[in-house]
């Protein structure tokens, strides 16, 4: 029987496919060609197969190619009230740190060149610097993340030998980030002392033997102990150290360069405070409380941070030149702090007012309201924000929200529509879900222009 269909090379010589092809390229256009016929024939043969002439065909092809040409990673509005959420990329970069990235990628850089001498130089001195300065500590080196930065560290200082941890700090972060597990892959013994809920400074004299190589301090991020408890300061922990000659060693997660309480949020850990608490290594994230790129950075006394580096994973764990230039500018955002607050999004989010919030929420409502049709009712309401990344859940912020509700009883199956369809925008919308309404937490709504263009977009029936 012959083939009901032209020819791939006759189809390839139509107008409209010779223009695509100036666009996608030969190969992506030809294998466009073969897919959507292959997909029309699988149509023919179920009997579902819709006319499929000239026109049909190069609209086949484009959307095919259109759809192929989609990045996977894409731009969104994250609206769930979690400013630091580490699913949809925690920190969004000033533009100062997004500007010295793209000179970092598109230019020939002093990487590992030192200029004065003209001799081969280390990548890490180029914020080695700004992280002494804004921390008190002697030395500093950088990593992928914390997570590697906690290894590294480890590894470093105490491979072979003991670690002593609380067993109130014996932690999962998320993403299979567990202390026990970080051990023993740094090839370190775990000496674990006092209890859940309470630790004491002998505790940890008591756990110190021959082989004890460190203590250690984890910042509880994610979660809170309540009621009758004790935990061990950092200042006293490192009286114990120094009095047996061990380094403390403390991971603070988010770890703060600033005082966050001075702009009425929750108080976080700062890092020179731990620093001058005594701790001789502390590790904390580049995207988190910081404000900057994807980062592990390790700051403490020099001695120490000589030998991590001399470590064989320093060099499978060291970070890029976008990364060293994002996290340079980002680190001297801080040396002009009475702007910190507006060259930082983190901090700019943080610190929004609520007013500019509820302001938005005000303008916005309508939109949503008119997009969502009259079986939704879109409020508006107040909410609170998390920090996120791990910060404590019960430090929360006031915010403002829409809240869409829907209008009949049965509205598992509205939700699910609804969520699906704003998560197909061009720049999809991202909320939360409670038991049964979607809340859009607008702190994190800045373009105003091209949320509200979404919304327009917003077709809710041909989904269902
Ligand atoms: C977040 C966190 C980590 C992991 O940091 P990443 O930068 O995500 O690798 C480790 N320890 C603590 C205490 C944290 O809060």
């Amino acid at each position: 029987m012959p083939s009901p269909y032209p020819s791939v090379d006759r189809i390839s010589q139509y107008a409209v496919i010779l223009t695509l092809t100036q666009s996608y390229g030969r190969t992506a256009v030809m294998d466009a060609i073969r897919a959507v016929l292959a997909d029309h024939r699988a149509d023919r043969d179920a009997q579902s197969a819709a006319p499929f002439g000239e026109t049909e065909i190069c609209e086949a092809v484009r959307s095919w190619l259109m759809e192929r040409s989609t990045p996977s990673l894409r731009r969104l509005f994250n609206l769930t009230g979690t400013v630091l959420h580490t699913n949809l990329g925690r920190a969004r970069l000033s533009q100062a740190a997004i500007d010295h990235a793209i000179m970092a990628m598109g230019e020939a850089c002093n990487l590992e060149f030192d200029l004065e001498t003209g001799q081969r130089g280390e990548r890490d001195s180029l914020v080695e610097g700004l992280l002494t300065e804004l921390t008190g500590a002697e030395a500093a080196t950088v990593v992928n993340n914390n997570a590697a930065a906690v290894l590294l560290t480890l590894a470093g200082v105490a491979q072979k030998r003991q670690v002593v941890v609380s067993r109130g700090e014996l932690i999962e972060i998320g993403g299979s980030f567990r202390i026990p597990d970080v051990m023993r892959s740094a090839n370190v013994r775990l000496i674990e002392v006092g209890t859940t809920n309470r630790t004491h400074k002998a505790d940890f004299a008591n756990g110190i033997g021959p082989s004890t190589a460190a203590l250690m301090k984890v910042h509880a991020s994610n979660y809170v102990i309540q009621g009758f408890t004790a935990a061990v300061s950092e200042a006293d922990m490192a009286d114990v150290a120094h009095a047996h000659g061990l380094p403390l060693i403390v991971d603070l997660g988010a770890g703060s360069l600033i005082d966050l309480s001075a702009y009425g949020l929750p108080k976080e850990p700062v890092v020179a405070d731990i620093i001058k608490a005594g701790a001789d290594l502390v590790t904390f994230s580049g995207d988190k409380l910081l404000g900057g790129p994807q980062a592990g950075l390790i700051v403490g006394k020099k001695a120490l941070i000589d030998r991590i580096n001399r470590h064989p994973l320093k060099r499978a764990l060291r970070v890029s030149k976008l990364t060293l230039a994002a996290l340079e500018a980002t680190l001297m955002a801080y040396r002009h702090s009475e702007r910190l607050t507006q060259d930082l999004p983190t901090l700019r989010l943080l610190t929004r007012p609520i007013a500019d919030i509820e302001a938005i929420a005000q303008r916005v409502q309508p939109h949503l309201s008119a997009a969502l049709g009259p079986d939704w009712q879109v409020t508006i309401q107040p909410v609170f924000s998390q920090v996120g990344s791990g910060s404590l859940p019960i430090d929360v912020i006031p915010s403002m929200a829409l809240v869409c509700t829907f209008a009949q009883k049965k509205s598992g199956s509205a939700f699910k529509a609804l969520t699906a369809r704003l998560r197909q925008l061009p720049i999809p919308i991202i909320g939360r879900v409670t038991d049964n309404s979607l809340i859009l937490d607008l702190r994190c709504l800045e373009e105003e222009g091209d949320f509200v263009d979404q919304l327009q977009r917003l077709d809710l029936k041909p989904s269902r």
